[in-house]
């Protein structure tokens, strides 16, 4: 199925998405391993305000707030029970952002649900096996659905499994469905994916656009970024880099990629073919309003390596940092950091 940002590729060339979720949630008082999907429920008003302030930086599509909304995920929060109703409530939130906007501006835009990994290995890693795993995802998917979101949104993944089951799931509703995996892995996926296996995959599973997100820093994610490019997808590609590489400040994990980093991230992507182009980890609304003024200020240039090695650093040369909850247990990989 043609998702709706094809119409808006087709008008301007591109489309911008929105940033982070979690780490500009933290900056209004959610704390520290705190799930923030569960302020889809307890501060709606906080959530909306977060969507409304990248609709006004100029994101053509929002993503909900339902990262880590899966009953594997919510399991560790005792939360389980809740994920139909996060997941609706999330996806009613960012649609009243979306429509509020509209009335405002004029300007329409779409909202992604968010899905992201359970946290659990696949068999014979782990415990997960695609039906279970089809099952965890389905639920998601129709609350994202019954919510009224444009598409499904599946991000920061590192296993085709993973992918091939939740895109399973999000299919049943009739939505398009995106997917984007995380190369953050010397070059890989965590589970050893390579940018143009993943290309193939997003052909067998029929995405409607496909890319990637997270990871180390915009340097790094434009290099997988190439690799996609380089396998010729047939569907639009989206990137959504964080800002800057993520470094530990006194135990929590902190993003300093300033607003014109940002920016020139934005253009290298549209040069390279990019034409979903977002921000992850750390990205504010300040990061995407640069962003976007940068891309309407410009038309599309002719890719330069060197230029964007001189802008954004040369990629692969920092560790990354992947661990959320220190060790993982045996059979349970550490869950991925991303927000
Ligand atoms: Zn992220």
């Amino acid at each position: 199925m043609n998702s709706p940002l094809l119409s808006i590729i087709e008008k301007k060339g591109w489309c911008v998405a929105d940033g982070a979720m979690g780490s500009n949630l933290f900056g209004r008082g959610l704390e520290a391993g705190y799930p923030p999907e569960l302020w889809c429920l307890e501060r709606p008003d906080e959530v909306l305000w977060l969507h409304a302030a990248f609709l006004t930086a100029g994101s053509d599509v929002i993503l909900t707030n339902t990262f880590g909304a899966n009953a594997l995920r919510l399991k560790l929060h005792r939360s389980e029970h809740r994920v139909y109703e996060i997941n609706v409530a999330a996806a009613k939130l960012a649609k009243r952002a979306s429509e509020q906007h509209a009335l405002e501006t004029g300007k329409q835009s779409y909202v992604a649900g968010s899905i992201g990994p359970s946290g659990e290995l696949f068999e014979p890693m782990g415990i997960l096996n695609h039906e279970q795993a089809v099952d965890c995802f389905s639920v998601q998917a129709e609350a994202l659905a019954e919510g009224g979101v444009d598409l499904l949104w599946i991000e920061t993944m590192s296993a085709n499994e993973e992918v091939a089951a939740a895109a399973e799931a999000a299919k049943k509703t009739g939505l398009p469905v995106c997917a984007t995996m995380t190369f953050d892995t010397a070059k890989r996926s965590m589970m050893g994916v390579t940018p143009s296996d993943f290309v193939r995959l997003s052909e067998t599973l029929n995405l409607a656009v496909m890319g990637a997100n997270c990871g180390v820093g915009p340097a790094e994610l434009m290099h997988s970024t190439l690799e996609l490019l380089a396998a010729k997808p047939a569907i639009p590609v989206v990137v959504k880099g964080n800002c800057g590489i993520p470094e530990y400040v006194d135990g929590a994990i902190h993003y300093h990629g300033s607003p014109q980093l940002m920016a020139q991230y934005a253009l290298h992507a549209r040069d390279a073919g990019a034409t979903v182009i977002g921000g992850c980890c750390g990205t504010t609304p300040e990061h995407i309003a640069a962003m976007v003024a940068a891309l309407d200020e410009s038309s599309r240039d002719v890719f330069d390596g060197a230029a964007m090695n001189e802008a954004l650093g040369i990629p692969w040369k920092h560790l990354p940092v992947i661990s959320e909850e220190g060790q993982g247990k045996a059979g349970r990989r550490s869950r991925r950091r991303h927000g």
